[in-house]
């Protein structure tokens, strides 16, 4: 990450890497917190309610983003348990959010999740209603701070996200959560803040 960033004339410091403990047991992840990796993500809510509460009472500094799917009925688990939801992508999980946020009395800092490739199978939102999205997460009053995208497998990453930031770019955001464990340095190069990245640090998950 590190050569990555300073290739591209950015500073390593500036790009967070988060280790994505999914399927990984609390055993698994102790010796990265013990190594000083802060920051860790999820793609189920339930999951991690299971194994991150008692891993962060005994390491307060230790963030915890959500990368997977929201379902709107796990919305208030969510907000409860994340310090960053990487995956807002269509109007009725802003509603939901934007509702958890406010009864919780806690502010969310969140990507919006693009389709990039526009593949129908995936989250994300459309590219094209990404305006309309972003202005209605203003309304609800949920603090978005980049865009967020997966880009098709087996092709060329580059180019989704150059796009990816692009259209951040456009609509005035500056944090891009890309790249994962096969093309973490490629995101780096074309300005990620942020890279996912689970297998390259815990081995291939089951
Ligand atoms: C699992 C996952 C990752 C990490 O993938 P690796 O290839 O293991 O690095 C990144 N982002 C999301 C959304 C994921 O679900």
């Amino acid at each position: 990450m590190a050569h990555a960033a300073t290739i591209a004339g950015r500073k390593p410091e500036d790009v967070e890497l988060i280790a994505i403990s999914k399927t990984h047991e609390a055993a698994q992840i102790l010796p990265l917190i013990e190594e000083g990796q802060r920051v860790f993500g999820e793609n189920r809510v339930q999951e991690a309610q299971g194994k991150w509460p008692a891993l962060i009472e005994a390491h307060p500094g230790v963030k915890l983003h959500l990368v997977g799917q929201l379902q709107s009925n796990k919305a208030e688990d969510a907000v409860a348990l994340f310090d960053c939801i990487h995956s807002l992508d269509r109007p009725s999980l802003v509603s939901a959010l934007g509702k958890a946020m406010a009864k919780a009395g806690k502010q969310v800092p969140c990507f919006v999740q693009v389709n990039i490739g526009a593949e129908e199978q995936k989250g994300g939102c459309p590219i094209a209603d990404v305006p309309a999205l972003l202005a209605s997460a203003r309304e609800a009053q949920i603090p978005v701070i980049g865009l967020m995208c997966v880009p098709p497998a087996d092709i060329e990453a580059a180019p989704f996200f150059a796009l990816l930031a692009k259209i951040a770019a456009d609509n005035g955001l500056d944090q891009l959560s890309m790249g994962m464990s096969g093309d973490f340095e490629t995101a780096v190069m074309l300005g990620a803040t942020h890279v996912r990245v689970g297998s390259a640090l815990f081995g291939a998950r089951d």
